[in-house]
């Protein structure tokens, strides 16, 4: 394989129009409404007017980016695609992975692991081999795809990344590293095409992990005329101003709209984007918000199982916590830990919405709301809306289900929640429990950073979970609302 680093020379095959796909973090339905009334939207306008408009898609879970960009990626759930969150312990090794979040967490794992999973074991090692990401199967049909700023890009490209000096000079990271990946990968500091992206470096820039830097790039493809069959680009910003103000602040959205406006300026009318260009624009998941009263806000996991120890780096315990903001992992350590003693507990926090583990074959859910308990696992009698069989048992109002007399399973508050849930269940080794919070509410650890009066997301409830989808320049969609029925759509679409 080759490095593909320049572009003047690549020669894009394409018969169909380009598709673009753009993630815009943290993009909320309400937020898109409430602009558009106020005039405050006119790409989002634009796009939904001359487009169609799903304004609730089903997200993967948990609801964090690094396991729904997985999903996105590969059209399967975590049991498959073996992303668990953004946080999750690996029993083989005998530590807790983290893709990097807060601070205190980063120290307490060590700086080197944090930037060594994130930034190589996540694309090389954690996604599993198994699954074909998009940009693997386009290449393998003949089609080029880019990738602009996602965590995830694994592809059928050797791409050699410049690793920034920071990095490099505190012995993190060597200079460069190699990955593969689509044939396109622009990835902030690490690797970029515009000429204009060498002002976005800057540690105060987020080394380019920002919309300016996404949009230029974009641009960039544009003008040059070197749009592949494909590209997914990220929209970062939003995620973190929407985490500190919580839900209800939609000024992230409204700049999110104006990077998009950029975009579509880039053509001599925003009718020519259309007519030139699939697009399309989605969230990841939406975000709850958090209650500001601290000790009611925050389910302290540390707290609530003190009869335990827990898992430090250099230091082994009996349960190792990893803390997916509001749902967690709770793993079992030591083999002779009695698992239903660790329900019971969790079942006296009414904060708790959700309860699950698995035994066997078999799934369990539980929750401190209902004395019962209520068994799923794949392939059975009843079928749900997304045409997944299932056999079922116990008390299915646990999971807010719905079964007609013909066996037909709706969803209400948790959609899509049985093969979520499922795909968590199986997404990584070892005895665990999962514990999900109801909205209002976040897990908490003693590393873990908070957002307490703001917003957060994980979780399997429906409001971390749905997602608007606009689509625009052409007239198919997805065969289900959900993301993960995005990838077989797109490659159809480019096909
Ligand atoms: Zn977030």
């Amino acid at each position: 394989m080759e490095y593909t680093n320049d572009i003047t020379n690549t020669v894009m095959h394409e018969t169909k129009k380009p598709v673009i796909l753009i993630v815009v973090d943290s993009l909320m339905r309400q937020s898109i409404q409430k602009l558009i009334q106020e005039g405050k939207a006119p790409a989002f306008s634009f796009l939904i007017k001359n487009g169609q408009f799903l304004p609730e898609v089903i997200s993967s879970y948990p609801t964090m980016s690094v396991t729904i960009d997985s999903t996105l990626l590969t059209g399967t759930y975590a049991d498959q695609h073996k992303i668990p969150g953004l946080i999750w312990y690996k029993k083989d090794e005998n530590r807790i992975i983290s893709y990097g979040s807060g601070v205190s967490e980063i120290w307490s794992l060590g700086v080197k692991n944090v930037v060594l999973d994130g930034i190589v074991n996540l694309n090389k090692e954690h996604l599993n081999k198994n699954v074909q990401t998009i940009h693997e199967e386009l290449s393998k049909g003949g089609m080029q795809s880019a990738s602009i700023n996602g965590l995830l890009y694994r592809g059928n490209y050797r791409q050699l990344l410049n690793v920034p000096k920071l990095i490099s000079a505190m012995g993190l990271l060597p200079n460069k590293i190699d990955m593969n990946g689509p044939l396109l990968l622009s990835l902030g500091t690490f690797s970029h095409k515009s000429a204009k992206n060498k002002y976005q470096m800057f540690i105060w820039r987020k080394f380019g992990f920002n919309n300016q830097f996404s949009v230029n790039e974009l641009i960039f493809l544009i003008e040059q005329n070197k749009l592949p069959s494909f590209t997914l680009a990220y929209l970062p910003d939003a995620d973190s101003h929407i985490h500190k103000n919580g839900p209800e602040d939609i000024k992230p959205i409204e700049k999110a709209d104006q990077y998009i406006q950029q975009l579509l300026n880039s053509y001599s009318t925003w009718e020519e984007a259309i007519e030139k260009v699939v697009w399309i624009v989605h969230g990841d998941s939406g975000q709850t918000k958090v209650i500001k009263d601290k000790n009611t806000a925050l389910i302290d996991l540390n707290d609530l199982l003190k009869d335990y120890t827990f898992w430090e780096r250099n230091k082994s315990g009996e349960i190792a916590i990893a803390i997916n903001e509001r749902m967690a992992y709770i793993n079992l350590i030591k083999e002779n830990i009695d698992l239903s003693k660790i329900i019971e507990t969790l079942k006296k926090d009414m904060r708790i919405g959700i309860i699950a583990w698995k035994e066997g074959e078999t799934n369990y859910v539980t929750s401190p709301q209902s004395n019962n308990t209520f068994t799923f696992s794949p392939t059975g009698s009843y079928k749900d809306l997304y045409n997944q069989s299932w056999k079922i048992d116990g008390d299915h109002s646990i999971l807010n289900l719905k079964i007609d007399n013909q066996g037909l399973i709706e969803y209400n508050d948790y959609p899509d929640a049985l093969a979520r849930l499922h795909g968590a269940l199986y997404s990584h080794e070892g005895r665990f429990i999962i514990v999900d919070a109801k909205p209002q509410f976040e897990f908490i650890e003693k590393h873990s950073h908070n957002h307490v009066g703001g917003g957060a997301h994980g979780s399997l409830h429906k409001i971390d979970s749905l997602v608007p989808l606009i689509i625009a320049g052409t007239h198919e969609k997805p065969e289900y609302n959900r993301l993960i029925d995005i990838k077989n759509w797109i490659l159809k679409l480019t096909k």
